[in-house]
Protein backbone atom coordinates (compact mmCIF):
# COMPACT_ATOMS: atom_id res chain seq x y z
CA UNK A 1 0.00 0.00 0.00
CA UNK A 2 1.08 3.53 -1.29
CA UNK A 3 0.73 6.66 1.26
CA UNK A 4 1.43 10.33 -0.41
CA UNK A 5 3.76 11.53 1.63
CA UNK A 6 6.02 14.45 2.65
CA UNK A 7 8.81 13.15 4.58
CA UNK A 8 10.81 11.91 7.84
CA UNK A 9 12.03 13.70 10.61
CA UNK A 10 13.93 10.72 12.37
CA UNK A 11 14.09 12.45 15.29
CA UNK A 12 11.98 15.00 17.05
CA UNK A 13 11.96 15.98 21.10
CA UNK A 14 9.24 18.56 20.96
CA UNK A 15 6.41 16.66 19.27
CA UNK A 16 5.20 14.90 21.31
CA UNK A 17 5.57 15.82 25.41
CA UNK A 18 7.77 13.84 27.19
CA UNK A 19 8.83 11.59 24.54
CA UNK A 20 11.94 11.51 21.80
CA UNK A 21 9.56 10.39 18.32
CA UNK A 22 10.38 10.31 14.80
CA UNK A 23 7.47 12.71 13.12
CA UNK A 24 5.78 11.59 9.73
CA UNK A 25 4.52 14.08 7.19
CA UNK A 26 1.50 12.84 5.62
CA UNK A 27 -0.08 14.89 2.57
CA UNK A 28 -3.10 16.27 1.70
CA UNK A 29 -5.21 18.34 3.56
CA UNK A 30 -8.83 19.45 2.80
CA UNK A 31 -8.52 22.88 4.49
CA UNK A 32 -6.38 26.22 3.28
CA UNK A 33 -5.53 27.67 6.65
CA UNK A 34 -4.18 31.48 5.43
CA UNK A 35 -1.22 31.22 7.91
CA UNK A 36 -0.83 27.59 6.72
CA UNK A 37 3.25 26.76 7.20
CA UNK A 38 3.07 23.43 5.58
CA UNK A 39 1.43 24.33 2.38
CA UNK A 40 3.69 22.26 0.39
CA UNK A 41 1.87 19.32 1.77
CA UNK A 42 -1.64 20.48 0.84
CA UNK A 43 -2.07 18.64 -2.32
CA UNK A 44 -1.25 14.81 -3.35
CA UNK A 45 0.17 16.73 -6.20
CA UNK A 46 3.31 18.09 -5.18
CA UNK A 47 3.84 14.84 -2.90
CA UNK A 48 5.82 11.16 -3.66
CA UNK A 49 3.79 7.74 -3.29
CA UNK A 50 5.90 6.01 -0.60
CA UNK A 51 5.29 1.93 0.35
CA UNK A 52 4.07 1.77 4.18
CA UNK A 53 6.72 -1.21 4.12
CA UNK A 54 9.35 1.33 3.18
CA UNK A 55 8.33 3.82 6.05
CA UNK A 56 8.53 0.83 8.04
CA UNK A 57 11.73 -0.06 7.86
CA UNK A 58 12.84 3.23 7.85
CA UNK A 59 11.15 3.43 12.03
CA UNK A 60 12.61 0.35 12.59
CA UNK A 61 16.45 1.47 12.22
CA UNK A 62 15.05 4.49 14.27
CA UNK A 63 13.76 2.24 17.14
CA UNK A 64 16.61 2.21 19.27
CA UNK A 65 16.60 6.12 19.78
CA UNK A 66 12.65 6.62 19.76
CA UNK A 67 9.87 6.12 22.24
CA UNK A 68 7.60 6.51 19.69
CA UNK A 69 5.87 8.60 16.23
CA UNK A 70 4.32 11.29 15.61
CA UNK A 71 1.90 11.64 12.10
CA UNK A 72 1.12 15.28 11.05
CA UNK A 73 0.90 16.52 7.74
CA UNK A 74 -1.60 17.78 5.94
CA UNK A 75 -4.20 16.25 7.77
CA UNK A 76 -2.99 12.54 8.42
CA UNK A 77 -6.57 11.19 8.49
CA UNK A 78 -7.27 11.90 5.29
CA UNK A 79 -4.97 8.89 4.07
CA UNK A 80 -7.30 6.47 6.55
CA UNK A 81 -6.06 3.02 5.51
CA UNK A 82 -2.20 4.02 5.23
CA UNK A 83 -2.78 5.61 8.43
CA UNK A 84 -3.99 2.68 10.06
CA UNK A 85 -1.38 0.16 8.98
CA UNK A 86 1.60 2.43 10.17
CA UNK A 87 -0.04 2.76 13.42
CA UNK A 88 -0.67 -0.51 13.76
CA UNK A 89 2.49 -1.88 12.80
CA UNK A 90 4.17 0.95 14.77
CA UNK A 91 2.09 -0.44 18.05
CA UNK A 92 3.76 -3.69 17.04
CA UNK A 93 7.38 -2.52 17.73
CA UNK A 94 6.02 -1.37 21.44
CA UNK A 95 6.40 2.68 20.38
CA UNK A 96 3.92 5.26 21.04
CA UNK A 97 1.66 7.02 18.39
CA UNK A 98 0.50 10.05 18.23
CA UNK A 99 -1.58 11.75 15.49
CA UNK A 100 -2.17 15.92 14.75
CA UNK A 101 -5.33 16.16 13.19
CA UNK A 102 -7.67 19.08 12.16
CA UNK A 103 -11.02 17.43 13.29
CA UNK A 104 -12.09 17.57 9.91
CA UNK A 105 -12.54 13.83 9.28
CA UNK A 106 -14.77 12.40 12.24
CA UNK A 107 -15.31 8.84 10.83
CA UNK A 108 -12.01 8.30 10.54
CA UNK A 109 -10.81 9.03 13.63
CA UNK A 110 -13.86 7.23 15.22
CA UNK A 111 -12.43 4.21 12.81
CA UNK A 112 -9.49 4.45 14.61
CA UNK A 113 -10.06 5.56 18.06
CA UNK A 114 -12.40 2.29 17.68
CA UNK A 115 -9.17 0.38 17.05
CA UNK A 116 -7.29 1.44 20.24
CA UNK A 117 -3.83 2.26 18.47
CA UNK A 118 -3.26 5.80 19.17
CA UNK A 119 -1.63 6.93 22.51
CA UNK A 120 -2.48 10.64 22.27
CA UNK A 121 -4.38 12.67 19.53
CA UNK A 122 -3.45 16.39 18.92
CA UNK A 123 -6.37 18.19 17.66
CA UNK A 124 -6.21 22.22 15.97
CA UNK A 125 -9.09 23.56 17.15
CA UNK A 126 -8.38 26.74 15.27
CA UNK A 127 -11.25 29.23 15.95
CA UNK A 128 -14.25 30.32 18.15
CA UNK A 129 -16.93 27.28 16.67
CA UNK A 130 -18.96 29.56 14.67
CA UNK A 131 -19.69 29.08 11.38
CA UNK A 132 -18.48 32.35 9.74
CA UNK A 133 -15.01 32.29 12.56
CA UNK A 134 -14.43 28.89 11.31
CA UNK A 135 -14.58 29.03 7.64
CA UNK A 136 -12.07 32.37 8.08
CA UNK A 137 -9.27 30.39 10.08
CA UNK A 138 -9.62 27.63 7.68
CA UNK A 139 -9.69 29.37 4.56
CA UNK A 140 -12.97 27.31 3.65
CA UNK A 141 -16.65 28.76 2.34
CA UNK A 142 -18.77 30.13 4.91
CA UNK A 143 -21.41 28.52 3.26
CA UNK A 144 -20.05 24.90 4.57
CA UNK A 145 -19.30 26.54 7.32
CA UNK A 146 -22.19 24.33 9.65
CA UNK A 147 -21.32 21.66 8.07
CA UNK A 148 -17.52 22.29 9.51
CA UNK A 149 -18.63 22.61 12.57
CA UNK A 150 -20.64 19.66 12.95
CA UNK A 151 -17.63 17.84 12.29
CA UNK A 152 -15.44 19.71 14.68
CA UNK A 153 -17.42 18.92 17.32
CA UNK A 154 -18.26 14.98 16.19
CA UNK A 155 -14.17 14.78 15.84
CA UNK A 156 -13.89 16.48 19.25
CA UNK A 157 -16.47 13.80 21.26
CA UNK A 158 -14.67 11.09 19.13
CA UNK A 159 -11.62 11.96 20.71
CA UNK A 160 -13.03 12.59 24.32
CA UNK A 161 -14.62 9.27 24.14
CA UNK A 162 -11.33 7.46 23.14
CA UNK A 163 -9.04 6.10 25.22
CA UNK A 164 -6.08 8.39 24.09
CA UNK A 165 -4.47 11.59 25.83
CA UNK A 166 -6.37 14.16 23.91
CA UNK A 167 -4.03 17.49 23.52
CA UNK A 168 -6.78 20.25 21.61
CA UNK A 169 -4.68 23.38 20.74
CA UNK A 170 -5.11 27.00 19.25
CA UNK A 171 -2.34 28.60 17.41
CA UNK A 172 -2.96 32.33 18.29
CA UNK A 173 -2.95 34.01 14.93
CA UNK A 174 -3.77 37.99 15.42
CA UNK A 175 -6.51 39.06 13.44
CA UNK A 176 -8.07 35.60 13.25
CA UNK A 177 -8.46 34.29 17.10
CA UNK A 178 -6.75 36.91 19.81
CA UNK A 179 -9.67 37.65 21.76
CA UNK A 180 -10.89 36.65 24.84
CA UNK A 181 -14.06 35.80 23.34
CA UNK A 182 -12.61 33.41 21.42
CA UNK A 183 -11.18 31.55 24.12
CA UNK A 184 -14.06 31.55 26.29
CA UNK A 185 -15.81 30.04 23.47
CA UNK A 186 -13.67 27.67 22.60
CA UNK A 187 -13.56 26.34 26.51
CA UNK A 188 -17.04 25.90 26.50
CA UNK A 189 -16.61 23.27 23.52
CA UNK A 190 -13.75 21.32 24.53
CA UNK A 191 -14.85 20.42 28.16
CA UNK A 192 -13.25 16.70 28.42
CA UNK A 193 -9.86 17.25 26.86
CA UNK A 194 -7.32 15.79 28.72
CA UNK A 195 -5.31 19.62 28.02
CA UNK A 196 -5.38 22.89 26.24
CA UNK A 197 -2.40 24.37 24.69
CA UNK A 198 -1.88 28.16 23.52
CA UNK A 199 0.46 27.85 20.67
CA UNK A 200 2.57 31.25 19.47
CA UNK A 201 2.12 32.29 15.75
CA UNK A 202 5.20 32.71 14.13
CA UNK A 203 5.79 33.10 10.84
CA UNK A 204 9.27 31.23 10.23
CA UNK A 205 9.57 30.78 6.48
CA UNK A 206 6.52 31.39 4.43
CA UNK A 207 2.76 31.07 4.60
CA UNK A 208 0.07 29.88 2.50
CA UNK A 209 -1.25 33.68 2.13
CA UNK A 210 1.14 36.17 2.36
CA UNK A 211 -0.54 38.93 4.14
CA UNK A 212 0.44 36.23 7.04
CA UNK A 213 4.05 36.78 6.59
CA UNK A 214 4.66 40.08 8.13
CA UNK A 215 1.88 39.53 10.69
CA UNK A 216 3.56 39.51 14.35
CA UNK A 217 3.85 36.72 16.89
CA UNK A 218 1.48 37.30 19.78
CA UNK A 219 3.65 38.01 23.27
CA UNK A 220 4.50 35.35 25.80
CA UNK A 221 1.85 37.64 28.01
CA UNK A 222 -0.70 38.02 25.82
CA UNK A 223 -0.57 33.76 25.85
CA UNK A 224 -0.47 33.55 29.61
CA UNK A 225 -3.49 36.41 29.30
CA UNK A 226 -5.80 33.75 27.58
CA UNK A 227 -4.32 30.83 29.33
CA UNK A 228 -5.83 32.66 32.73
CA UNK A 229 -8.80 32.86 30.86
CA UNK A 230 -8.65 28.58 30.19
CA UNK A 231 -8.12 27.96 33.77
CA UNK A 232 -11.67 28.91 34.21
CA UNK A 233 -12.65 25.27 32.52
CA UNK A 234 -9.65 23.21 31.86
CA UNK A 235 -7.46 22.57 34.65
CA UNK A 236 -4.00 21.42 32.53
CA UNK A 237 -3.33 24.68 30.58
CA UNK A 238 -0.42 25.12 28.88
CA UNK A 239 1.65 27.41 25.87
CA UNK A 240 4.40 27.43 23.58
CA UNK A 241 6.50 30.28 23.01
CA UNK A 242 9.90 30.19 21.12
CA UNK A 243 11.08 32.52 24.21
CA UNK A 244 10.57 29.41 26.97
CA UNK A 245 9.31 26.25 24.64
CA UNK A 246 5.83 24.76 26.89
CA UNK A 247 5.42 26.31 30.40
CA UNK A 248 2.57 24.70 32.24
CA UNK A 249 0.36 27.71 33.54
S1 LIG B 1 -2.47 24.57 8.94
FE1 LIG B 1 -4.50 24.27 7.99
S2 LIG B 1 -4.11 24.05 5.79
FE2 LIG B 1 -2.14 23.76 6.84
S3 LIG B 1 -1.97 21.55 7.11
FE3 LIG B 1 -2.89 22.37 8.99
S4 LIG B 1 -5.11 22.24 8.68
FE4 LIG B 1 -4.13 21.99 6.65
Amino acid sequence: MDVYFGDIQDISTIDYPGEVVSVLFFCGCPMRCPFCQNFNLLNYSDCQKVSVEKIIDHIKDSAPFITGIAVTGGEPSQQIDQLIEIISKVKKLDLLTKIDTNGYYPKNLKTICDLDIVDYFAMDIKNELTPKSYAKATGLSSISGNKLINRIKQSIQTIINSNAIFEARTTIVPSINDSDKVIENICENISGVNRYVLQQFRCIDQVLDKKFADVPSPTREQLIHYAEIAKNYIDDIRIRTAEHGEERI
